[in-house]
């Protein structure tokens, strides 16, 4: 069976009750493509409003999340707190977080895990900077950022990972198709060899990074991109075009 096409939407620190209201409200009326799994993740202050105004069969996502169950953690909150409420996946290792909030491979490995663990769906990101795209790095840097959380999770069945290159997140430079079904291919040969055979044949490969409707159809054409992670344009009506991206 192939893999179900994926879309999530990150609305990073942007919105208001008004705008997130809005945003549900437009995806509850639109008509999705049928096949595709949907996931919402707004800032946290929003993930309940999001589950109670959200129609069945659209998934919301936290932004982040800790890898320990509870305790003076101040300022974080649990894979079981956002279960409980009803959230069923998270980003983890998202590069604004990696690079603003100095999140190491380990660090994120950990946090995927707990979330496993949880019971929560991990959206993984990775990706390489502009600088180690020029010099040859982007599949060490990648399959170095994926072997740290391969280490401590076995099970891969809940982990959908976003390959988001970091000079293209926010920038309007979107990889070329080319070049993200390059990196793509590469994430799937490592989860052969690294993970499993299963992993690599199950496992969805989002793309992110600059994603619109105008560029969307093209890349998800390309063999090893099952799905995208869009941030910008997730805010906007063109998101649900994203959706539909699949079956245009
Ligand atoms: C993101 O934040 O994950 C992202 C891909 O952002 P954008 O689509 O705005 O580049």
């Amino acid at each position: 069976m192939g893999r179900q096409f994926f879309v999530g939407g990150n609305f990073k620190m942007n919105g208001s009750i008004k705008s997130v209201t809005e945003i549900i409200d437009n995806l509850n009326k639109a008509k999705l493509d049928e096949n595709a799994e949907v996931v919402i993740a707004p800032p946290s202050l929003y993930l309940l409003l999001a589950r109670e105004h959200l129609r069945k069969g659209i998934e919301v996502a936290a932004q982040n999340v800790f890898d320990k169950p509870n305790g003076a953690f101040t300022g974080e909150i649990s894979a079981q707190q956002l279960k409980e409420s009803g959230i069923t996946w998270t980003l983890i290792g998202h590069s604004e977080r990696r690079v603003i909030l100095q999140e190491d491979d380990a660090f994120v490995a950990s946090k995927t895990k707990a979330a496993i663990d949880g019971g929560l769906g991990v959206i993984l990101c990775c990706g390489e900077s502009l600088e180690q795209r020029e010099a040859g790095k982007t599949i060490e840097v990648v399959t170095t950022q994926l072997k740290a959380v391969a280490d401590k999770v076995k099970d891969w069945s809940k982990i959908v990972i976003a390959y988001e290159p970091i000079w293209a997140i926010g920038t309007g430079k979107v990889a070329t198709t080319e070049q993200a079904q390059e990196v793509h291919a590469a994430i799937r040969e490592w989860l052969k060899k690294d993970v499993s055979s299963e992993a690599a044949d199950k496992t969805r490969i989002l793309y992110g990074g600059s994603v619109t409707e105008k560029n969307s159809p093209e890349l998800a054409k390309q063999a090893d991109i099952d799905g995208f992670l869009v941030g910008g344009a997730s805010l906007k009506p063109a998101f649900i075009d994203i959706i539909n991206s699949n079956s245009a």
